[in-house]
């Protein structure tokens, strides 16, 4: 009687992971027999199989955040900055109508 060797499971297939796309449809996330990388839905349609990870979308979400915090900054920057602009150009209008107002003195005097 020969003993039969327990299988050595390299993989462990306890851990249920929905790919993105069929936790938006709430379809069943079977995984695909021709594509190990997709699963049946998103091979047949062909489309990128993420699977879901609350891990790594904490990461896409932490990622995503800083993005959106980098725009928020740029966003304050450029309003700074065009604020700054209509303060100069309030600054340099004035000084043109004060010029102006010097000119027209100037010209009532020499007249
Ligand atoms: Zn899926
Ligand atoms: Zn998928």
């Amino acid at each position: 009687m020969a003993k039969i060797p327990k299988e050595k499971k390299l993989k462990t297939k306890t851990e249920k992971t929905i790919c993105s796309i069929c936790r938006f449809k709430r379809i069943k996330c079977i995984p695909s027999e021709e594509n190990e990388e997709k699963c049946e839905f998103c091979f047949k349609n062909n489309l990128d199989c993420l699977k879901y990870k609350p891990s790594l979308m904490e990461n896409e979400i932490k990622r995503l955040n800083t993005v959106v915090k980098n725009h928020e900054n740029r966003i304050q920057n450029l309003e700074e900055r065009v604020q700054s602009l209509e303060k100069d150009n309030t600054v340099v209008k004035n000084n043109l109508l004060q010029q102006k107002l010097l000119l027209n003195q100037l010209d009532f005097l020499l007249s």
